[in-house]
Formats: C-alpha cells, structure tokens, sequence
C-alpha cells in the first residue's frame, strides 16, 4: 500500500524538495512544510542495524541506522552483503509516504575498520606522528571510498579529541596532547567528504557518492577528563575549554563537516549531552555549525541528574540543549513516543524539531541521497584494494617514531642490515594481526590472531624483507639461556598492549602486557635489539630504556606490516615525530608538554631521523 502510494506521489505532483533544480533551502522548506510530526520525529531518530528492517524504516520514519561497535550483516560480510543489507533498509524509507532516504552511520575510524578485509590504517595517535595532513587527506579518501563500497553514506569519524591524558582508553582515538596537531589533522574532513568550494567555506558538504558524511567526535573536552577516567568529568576553565579542546571544531567546521557528536563526558559536572550553552549556543550560533549533531550512543540516557530525571528527562533536556540526531540503538518506539508527547505538551518547542529536521535534511540533500538512495555495486573492489594498501603502507611507514638508535649517533643501530646470518624476533605482538590493529577493528574491542582479517604481521614482513638465506628464528618469549646459548647478530623485539575500546582501555599503570617486560630482559642485554612497541600511547619504559639499544613507537599500524619494516631495514627513513609526551613515570601524569612539572623520558615532538634508500620526501 505504502509502496504505490509514494509511487503515485513521486508520478504525480510536482514536488520541489525532489527537484535537484531548486535552490536547497526551497527543498529544505518544501520538505519539512510537509511532514507531519511523527515524520519529523522519525527522521531524528538513528537506530541500530539489528533493529532495522524495510518495515520498521517505513514504519516509524527512521531517519538513520548504525553500525554499533562492530556489529555486521553477518561474519565476514562482503560488500556486497553489506550493500543488499543497507539497500534493503533504505528501500523501506523510500517507501514512505515523502520518500526521504536514510543515512546509514558506522565507525570507520581507521579505515573501514568493522568490515572483513577493509584496509586497516594506523589509528589516530600513529597518523598524528606523522605531522602529514596531506596524507591524512588522502586516507580520509581512501576510508571514504571503502565505506562507500559497502553502501554506507556516513563514517564517525574524525575522532578531533585532543588527549591530554594518556590513562584515557581512547587516547589512541586522538591525533595528539597537542590541539595544533590536532587541528592540522581535521584534514581528514576534506578527504572523506570531498573539498568545499571556496565560495561555501562553513557550510556541511559531501562531495557526491564516492564520498561520506564525517563526524567530529566527542564535542567537547572528552580528552581532558579527570586521571584519563572515560566518559568522565573534564574540570577545566572556559578558557582552557575553549583554547585547548575546542579549537580543532572551529577547523572542522569551516572544512564543511557534515556533523559532529556529543561526547559522553561531563564539563564541570554537566554531561555535555544536556549542555543546551555549549551545543545550540556556542557550536550552532557562535561557530555556526549548519550541519547536524548527534547524540552518542545512548548518550542522552546517561543525563541522569537532578534526582528526579527519568527517561522523559532526558530526552527532553537533550532535545533543547541542541541534538538533532539521537542514536536510540534499542529502545527507539520509546523514545519516539516521549518525544511526541513532549513536544505535544510544549515542553519541546516544534521549532527546536524544526531545526533539527531540517539540518539533518540539508546533510542528506547536499549529499545527494535523494537523487542517489540507493548503492551499487561498482565500488565494491575499493574495499581493501592495493592502492589503499600501498598509502596504508606509507602511512605506517611515516608514524614510526624512533626513540632511541644504538649507544650514541655514531654508533646507530637502525637501520638493521637486510643480510644477516641468524636473526631473532621476539615479543607477543610480533605475529599478531589482531594486536596490530588495536580495539576498533573487526570488534569493537579488536581482537587477537591473525586469521580477523587480511593483512601482514611484522614477522611476516620481516621474512619477506630480509635476504632469502637470512635464517629467521621466531620466539615469542625466549628464556634468558636459550638467548645466550645462540648466536643471533641482532634481535627485533615487538612487545605491546593488547587491544581495548573506550573504558575498558582506562589503566592508571600503563605497562607492558602479558610477558612483554621479560621478553626484553631476556632478550636485550644479551643481543643487540630493537624494541618495537605496539602501542595506543606511551607506556613505562623508564626501567628498559637503557639496555635496549633502538627503540620504535610503531603505534596500532594496522594490517600493513611492511610499512615497519619498510622503515627497520633502511628503504624508508624514519620521520615520526612524537605526538605524545612520553612519561617516566606514571604518578607524573597528567603532563603536557608545557606543563611547569614537565620531565618527559622523551620530550613531545621527538624523534630522531635515518636516511632511507628510497626515501622521496
Ligand atoms: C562511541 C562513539 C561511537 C558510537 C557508535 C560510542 O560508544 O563513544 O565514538 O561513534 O559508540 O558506535
């Protein structure tokens, strides 16, 4: 029934909202003067993809669906699962009385880091070593046409958190401590929604359908809260607020981010998703953000004070602070029959709905949903294709930062010779895909093994770099003795943190995992080694550093091995800048560079340099 009655629509009377010819605040006007209420209220409304159904899209207006954490079609999709799944839920909002598309969100925040066989980049902390927004650029390109090759419109992502504190689980989500760093990378907006035209500077833009709607996340200070404790509260001054963790919005902003989301987090005690000053006044008037914000994941649930707050509470106090989209991943009739009934009763005003609709509107007609709803499937081979692969590859290559080369500079190290009788490869991290890429990949909080996806580990990459009559010798935790009693002319040693998402990443003492600390007692000392660390952030290091010989920051590089050993055996110079203060001890933390206290192991922006035999840049 519903079906031919927007087909007859559709055959019809003219309508202006589906005519791309008219200037797109007549559509925006032309649309919304005809939705009803629920309509309105559907499209406010981002469920997740368990949830989602034809009839579900068509039945409550829903405006979006995600991708929560790691949740797929099914194990291993294809693109091409991904495509019928996503087109089969955007069939059903087409088949709405007005027709209007949804949007479908995921995290793709190191590429397209849920799907099978996507290329995985370095996180965050690993891209902001490499001081390259040009290179971020073109991985928000990269990430965008992935994405678009499993039919999905809209990545979170850039994560713009400036972490300033280390024992945070998500400081590997950030570009730096810095929140100049920071704001050179929101170069990655551009790449994953194409270059706003000169003339349009602030206004949200996505590029047609090889590109996606960003997502500048957690809108604000989610990087500042108290001992790194997520989700916490960030007790800083307006100031600090506004000249530390804001900045990087500003940027966002004026490249044209489609929409950016609520952090979860507290500013002096008030959750940010209930924060009406900060959202509608500072980010919608003052900065003149014209794209839409989006809750967090159930974020408005967590607006639990005053005592008396219920859920009606919250999606109230959240709806008038200025968040137009909400993520109700599960309880979506609840929330849809709360709303209406406050905005019946007045206590949400229609044009507060007014304007959350029509920004979320604006988004999807800029993008061109309405002309082009639905996927092929002509993108389908970008997923994890060789040229993403190749820039994954350059991207590791250039966020490796080498902290420490043999006793002293005449004497370096690094880089180690190809040639090589017997060579050692230690360490936990040394032959795990999982452990490379970190949480944020495949699951959502990463996994172990080799077999989550396609891509190289570091001893795979060892062995296809070294010389063929190179004898290769892998030992994940070797003994003392068994060291000793062989002759191996050097040893690589990968060692780490195993991978984690959002809280449970939290840990206030930030060391080594499993066996990692033995691994390099038994090991260096004994031969010459180079330690190289699989890392999201800093960790203590203060009582190895000076029996190891080199030492490498090598990040979450992701399912592109080589780009390590590109850079160990000399192809590549190493160029990685710290992006981090690296601490000696954790009872300094917080500490900043800048920071009056400030007694780094190694100082913000270190990173001593080799020359490669390929080197170009
Ligand atoms: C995270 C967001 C993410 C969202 C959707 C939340 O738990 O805080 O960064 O985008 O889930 O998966």
């Amino acid at each position: 029934m519903f079906l031919q009655c927007w087909v007859a629509m559709a055959e019809g009377e003219y309508l202006k909202y589906k005519d791309p010819k008219q200037p797109l605040n007549t559509r925006i006007k032309d649309l919304v003067d005809r939705m009803t209420l629920e309509e309105k209220i559907g499209q406010m409304v981002q469920i997740d993809r368990t949830n989602a159904s034809a009839d579900v899209m068509n039945k409550y207006y829903i405006g979006s669906v995600l991708s929560g954490g790691g949740s797929v079609p099914k194990p291993k999709a294809s693109a091409k699962d991904w495509v019928d799944m996503v087109n089969e839920f955007q069939k059903g909002s087409l088949s709405t009385r007005l027709g209007i598309p949804m949007i479908y969100g995921i995290d793709a925040v190191h590429g397209h880091n849920n799907v099978y066989n996507a290329t995985i980049f370095p996180h965050n902390v690993g891209l902001g070593a490499t001081r390259d927004p040009h290179l971020v650029k073109k991985i928000g390109d990269a990430t965008a046409l992935e994405v678009r090759a499993t039919g999905i419109q809209y990545a979170f992502a850039p994560c713009i958190a400036v972490c300033r504190d280390p024992r945070w689980g998500r400081c590997y989500e950030s570009y730096s401590e810095d929140h100049k760093v920071v704001q050179a990378m929101t170069e990655i907006i551009p790449g994953l929604q194409g270059d706003l035209p000169p003339t349009q500077k602030g206004v949200p833009f996505v590029a047609g359908n090889k590109k996606v709607a960003a997502c500048a996340k957690h809108y604000v200070g989610d990087g500042g809260t108290t001992r790194g404790i997520n989700e916490n509260n960030t007790v800083v001054t307006r100031h600090e607020l506004l000249s530390i963790h804001m900045p990087a919005y500003y940027n966002s902003i004026i490249k044209g981010v489609a929409t950016i989301m609520v952090s979860y987090s507290s500013w002096n005690g008030e959750k940010m998703h209930a924060n009406r000053d900060l959202i509608t006044g500072f980010l919608k008037n003052t900065l003149r953000f014209r794209g839409f914000v989006i809750s967090d994941w159930q974020g408005i649930d967590r607006i639990t004070s005053p005592a008396h707050a219920n859920y009606t509470y919250s999606i109230e106090t959240g709806v008038n602070a200025g968040i137009d989209m909400i993520m109700v991943p599960y309880n979506y009739t609840e929330f849809i029959d709360g709303l209406t009934l406050l905005v019946k009763n007045n206590a949400i005003p229609i044009t507060r709905i007014d304007d959350a609709v029509k920004r979320i509107l604006r988004v999807k007609f800029v993008m061109g949903l309405f002309e082009n709803p639905l996927a092929d499937y002509s993108l389908t081979d970008q997923l994890g294709s060789q040229e993403h692969r190749e820039l994954a590859r350059e991207a590791v290559r250039k966020s490796l930062v080498l902290l420490k080369n043999g006793e002293s500079a005449d004497k370096p190290l690094l880089p180690l010779p190809k040639k090589a009788s017997k060579i050692l490869v230690a360490g936990t991290h040394a032959d795990n895909l999982g452990y490379q890429c970190g949480g944020w990949t495949i699951e959502w909080q990463g996994l172990s093994g080799n077999n989550i996806t396609s891509g190289t580990t570091i001893l795979s990459a060892i062995k296809n770099t070294v010389d063929k009559d190179a004898k290769i010798v892998y030992q994940e935790n070797p003994s003392l003795d068994y060291v000793k009693s062989n002759d191996f002319e050097y040893a690589i040693v990968v060692v780490g943190e195993t991978p984690y998402a959002e809280t449970n990443g939290d840990n206030l003492n930030l060391t080594i995992s499993g066996n990692g600390a033995d691994t390099i007692y038994n090991v260096c000392g004994k031969v010459k080694c180079v330690v190289v660390l699989i890392t999201g952030r800093p960790v203590v290091m203060l009582p190895y550093v000076d029996i190891i010989e080199g030492l490498v920051a090598a990040w979450l590089p992701g399912s592109e091995g080589h780009g390590v050993t590109d850079v160990l055996f000399g192809d590549y110079g190493f160029s990685g800048k710290l992006p981090r203060t690296w601490f000696k001890t954790v009872d300094q933390l917080p500490m900043n560079v800048g920071d009056s206290h400030y007694d780094p192991l190694f100082p913000f922006g270190f990173g001593l340099t080799t020359k490669g035999v390929k080197d170009t840049y």
